[in-house]
């Protein structure tokens, strides 16, 4: 496992095509995170023939992957935030830092908030998530202040940590990750781990509560192991059916639908326009930095072919989600997908797998070590 993990690197899809012919046109991306900047990057790559813009509202990007060890207090904000500079100067990206507010499919235009307009012949679009505030009773803007979601990287990462530190010894720390899909599956509980190793050293006697829509979680059997053998009694789980369900205040997910192509990521209802990343059901795989990485490497051979008038090929993706239980504590979970059949996403069967239970402390820090290594090989994949 580790080594399939380590050796897919942050390839991210495999067999980019070699170029027959030169492709011309103009791209629009729109979001510059994990699927938009990399699938700027790579249509450039594709074809330098192709005129690249790149719309994002911040001038510098934070990973969420990662964030939760500036949580833990392992690592601060300056770890996890990107500049967009070699994106324009490397690889001629023309980078725009507005809002893109408004898409016209018929006339093949993108509004920004500055009042300008952007024309395309394709657009391609990851812009992440967006919380639907109210959508659950409590739960606004205003009382993300108090109580921080932090599952957007930035000031409410910087707030929570803060939470943290202020808290005092014998508080109590709870966690309401969603039903599916949401994105980064193992994301809640690597937060929990994290916060944990925090508190142990820190505040020994807090205590972290998992409230969980869920039965069941990614890697489950894997933390609950960790968090036995590195915080016994700390962190409590509870599964919905057992009372973890949260009815009010639960931070919760849009969701676009599926309604595109997934050959290319072209949308099935606005042709030209190509949705990837979050935004995205991309059959079987999880809604993961990683899975958008792999979805906009795909999605930009895709779109380069067919500027070119050729049509896409075939595509397979990777994702591997690392999580660390504590800072030389690495688990992991990686699968490859391809096309099925029936046109849908599906993962390969006998590829991939999990972190096995009850592994060495040495293998255990020997995937800590790979989940800085993924980190650090796919941010220069995008940013690079
Ligand atoms: C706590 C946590 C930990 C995680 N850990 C991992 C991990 O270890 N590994 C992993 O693979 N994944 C991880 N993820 C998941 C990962 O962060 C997301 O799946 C990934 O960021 C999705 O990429 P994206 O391109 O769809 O969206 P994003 O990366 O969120 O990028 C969207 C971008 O679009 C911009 N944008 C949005 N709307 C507009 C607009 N109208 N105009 C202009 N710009 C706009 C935003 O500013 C943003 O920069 C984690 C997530 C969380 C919350």
């Amino acid at each position: 496992m580790i080594g399939s993990a380590g050796a897919f690197s942050a390839a991210g899809v495999a067999g980019f095509p070699a170029l027959s012919r030169a492709a011309t046109g103009r791209v629009v991306v729109i979001g510059g995170g994990f699927g938009g900047a990399t699938c700027a990057k790579y249509l450039r790559r594709a074809d330098p023939g192709i005129e690249v813009t790149l719309v994002e509202r911040s001038s510098h990007f934070m990973t969420c992957p990662f964030s939760n060890t500036v949580l833990g207090g392992l690592t601060g904000m300056d770890f996890i935030t990107h500049g967009y500079d070699r994106l324009s100067s490397r690889h001629g990206v023309t980078v725009i830092h507005d809002t893109a507010s408004g898409i016209d499919p018929a006339q093949r235009k993108v509004s920004l908030q500055n009042g300008s307009d952007l024309s395309y012949d394709r657009l391609v679009v990851s812009p992440g998530i967006q919380l639907l505030w109210g959508a659950l009773e409590g739960y606004d803007e205003q009382a993300s202040q108090a109580m921080p979601h932090a599952w957007q990287a930035g000031p409410q990462t910087t707030l929570l940590r803060q939470q943290l530190e202020a808290m005092p010894d014998g508080g109590t720390v709870v966690i309401a990750p969603p039903a599916n899909p949401f994105r980064c599956p193992p994301g809640p509980y690597e937060r929990a781990s994290l916060i944990a190793y925090y508190l142990k050293t820190h505040k020994p006697k807090s205590k972290i509560i998992i409230l969980d829509a869920k039965e069941k979680f990614s890697k489950q059997p894997l933390f609950m192991e960790g968090w036995e053998q590195r915080y016994p009694g700390m962190i409590e789980w509870r599964a919905g059916s057992a009372g973890g369900s949260v009815v009010k205040g639960r931070r919760r997910h849009e969701d676009p639908g599926d309604g595109f192509r997934p050959s290319t990521f072209e949308s099935a209802i606005h042709p030209g326009i190509h949705v990837i990343g979050d935004a995205c059901i991309a059959g079987k795989m999880p809604k993961s930095g990683y899975s958008a990485n792999s979805q906009a490497k795909a999605c930009a051979a895709a779109v380069a072919a067919m500027l070119r008038g050729e049509s896409p090929g075939t595509v397979s993706f990777i994702n591997t989600c690392y999580s660390l239980v504590a800072p030389d504590y690495g688990i992991s979970v990686a699968a490859v997908y391809r096309l099925a059949d029936d046109g849908t996403i599906k993962g390969v069967e006998g590829a991939g797998g999990v972190s096995p239970k009850g592994a060495s402390a040495d293998f255990r820090k020997r995937e800590a070590e790979y989940t800085v290594g993924w980190y650090r090989s796919i941010t220069a994949d995008i940013f690079g």
